[in-house]
């Protein structure tokens, strides 16, 4: 069974590598962007709140993410999983550690994907064509970059530290298939 963990910047296409990995691997995808997005469709009173939230490019509370991820990996760790845009801050990284160990399990791949903000705005613009995602503009971007700058990269890092040997750092400027191919390669390799 393998359990992964994929780290970036908005727009390095870790959502992109995330669920062709978990094709390769038959394993669940979990991205918390996409569970959050179809939780919006609900259009209620915490869809509305969640919408305000991330539509500004700001980070929805570390308790809501928590509880979705733990239910979903509740019904799903059994099969190997692939975090994708959790866990973004330290709180969530302490309660993910938590909930693995009471639950038996652990995460065998970290990839990290690096990309240059230059890139990734280039990348985002053009997405916002296709998705129409109300969060991918020139602003907002901005604001989900120092999120991650200013919370996620801590949280990549301190998994670096203390997982250096599952750690990896993947160049996210290359094309997808190329990226793709590095991962595999990583995956079959360890
Ligand atoms: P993404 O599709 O991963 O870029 O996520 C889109 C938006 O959902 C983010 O800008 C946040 O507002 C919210 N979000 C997704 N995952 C998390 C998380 N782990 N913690 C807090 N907010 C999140």
């Amino acid at each position: 069974m393998k359990n992964l963990i994929f780290f970036g910047p908005p727009g390095a296409g870790k959502g992109t590598q995330a669920k062709i990995i978990s094709e390769y691997l038959n394993i669940s995808h979990l991205s918390t962007g996409d569970i959050l997005r179809k939780k919006l469709l609900e259009k209620d009173d915490l869809a509305h709140e969640l919408n305000k939230i991330m539509s500004s490019g700001n980070l929805v509370s570390d308790d809501i993410l928590n509880s979705i991820v733990a239910s979903r990996l509740r019904n799903e760790a059994s099969k190997g999983f692939i975090l994708d845009g959790y866990p973004r801050t330290l709180h969530q990284s302490e309660f993910l550690e938590n909930f693995l160990s009471e639950t038996s399990n652990t995460i065998n791949f970290i990839f990290n994907i690096e990309i240059n903000f230059e890139i990734l705005t280039r990348r985002i613009i053009k997405r916002s064509s296709v998705e129409s995602r109300e969060d991918d503009n020139l602003e907002v971007i901005e604001t989900r970059y120092n999120e991650y700058i200013n919370s996620t990269q801590k949280v990549s890092d301190f998994y670096k530290k203390k997982y250096a040997h599952i750690y990896h750092q993947i160049d996210g400027s290359s094309q997808i298939e190329e990226i793709t191919k590095k991962i595999k390669e990583i995956l079959k390799k360890t």
